[in-house]
């Protein structure tokens, strides 16, 4: 696969659109036996995967199922939890702990690891000593940097005086500089419910989509227009293509589509503030892949203080198909509207194009 693109299988099935993502990608291509392999997901907190803001044990598990299947590696599932909270606890929590047993992988809580500096920040030795690292970010909302997933999940990687420091130094330098010093070999993303506002979770839109890539900058780029953000608003990604961590070049073909998202499926709403965004919306079937979108760029527009201005209900989903004479509506199955935005899924960025044009 091309390492300047990035690959999306969408559906529910986590542990097979894993294997397809990697197999795709012939990841194991890159692999021989032997290898150190460091696993780095995200359990900035303890708490299970359906909040929003760990990464799904399902993906995890379809990472080691590939890595067993591929080769013999010696494989470490490593992580340091935010400060405050215990890495050993959220393993438990979201599973790792059966899970590592099971695999016959290691378990390293990153807040007991020894560590070095580079350019200035201690950075702990494991991920840094391994062969190959697969990063395994959560795409969510962020309170201070408006969205995490691929760059900032490798503040993970240091040791907690290093992550307040993170904080006291407004997190954008840091987390571009550590894009630099620490550049994983493949993320995948765990894009099937993050959360919507916070990365501690508690509101998780359902997206029901995985990605594959190697470029961090390149992913949290894709990322942004996925959610509706404008990369602008994210200082640390375009500081860190500045810094030579990775490109921002996001095309139009940039993204590959393994699989057509009217499989994704759908998962409930699980909020209470997606609930609220979805009165602006007349929802009939919907893939979750669609209306997370949808729901991502109405918070965005209530965050511009504009959702007000929209004077009908936005019609979704695959029950419109075939319909004729509805105002508004999303996706290709609205066809049938007098004004409809085409894509199967829109991204959320085009979402709120269209909606910004029909607002009075
Ligand atoms: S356009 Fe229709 S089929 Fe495609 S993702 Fe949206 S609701 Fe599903």
């Amino acid at each position: 696969m091309d390492k300047n693109k990035i690959a999306v299988r969408y559906g529910m099935d986590m542990q097979q659109m894993v294997l397809d993502l990697m197999r795709y990608a012939d990841i194991k291509s890159e692999l021989h036996d032997g290898m150190k392999i460091a696993l780095k997901p995200n359990l900035v907190v303890a708490k299970e995967p359906s909040s929003g803001a760990t990464t799904h044990t399902e993906i995890l598990e379809g990472v080691l199922m590939y890595l067993k299947e591929s080769g013999d590696y010696d494989v470490t599932i490593m992580e340091g939890s935010w400060v405050g909270d215990s890495t050993r606890r959220a393993f438990r929590v979201c599973g790792y702990d059966t899970l590592a047993e099971k695999y016959g992988a290691k378990l390293l809580d990153l807040k007991k690891d020894s560590f070095h500096i580079y350019k200035g920040y201690r950075v702990c030795d494991a991920p840094m000593q391994a062969d190959y690292l697969i990063n395994l970010p959560v795409l969510k909302g962020h309170c201070q940097t408006t969205m995490t997933c691929a760059l900032k999940n490798m503040k993970g990687t240091l040791p907690d005086t290093e992550k307040r420091r993170f904080h006291a130094e407004g997190l954008h330098v840091p987390i571009a500089t550590l894009g630099t010093i620490i550049k994983p070999n493949v993320t995948i993303v765990d894009g099937i419910c993050g959360d919507l506002d916070f990365e501690e979770g508690g509101n998780p839109i359902p997206m029901n989509r995985i990605l594959l890539g190697f470029d961090s900058v390149l992913i949290d780029t894709c990322v942004c227009h996925m959610m509706g953000i404008d990369t602008d608003e994210v200082p640390y990604i375009g500081l860190a293509a500045k810094f030579g961590a990775g490109s921002m070049d996001f095309r139009d073909d940039t993204l590959i589509e393994l699989n057509d998202a009217s499989n994704a499926g759908r998962l409930p709403l699980l909020s209470r503030k997606a609930k609220q965004l979805a009165r602006y919306t007349d929802e009939r079937e919907a893939c979750s892949a669609c209306y997370g979108s949808l729901i991502h760029a109405l918070n965005r527009l209530d965050e511009m203080g504009r959702l007000g201005w929209l004077d009908e209900k936005i019609c979704i989903g695959q029950g419109f198909r075939g319909v004729e004479g509805c105002p508004l509506g999303v996706g290709n199955c609205t066809a049938g509207c007098k004004s409809s935005l085409r894509g199967c899924p829109p991204r959320a960025d085009q979402i709120m194009e269209f909606l910004m044009e029909h607002m009075g």
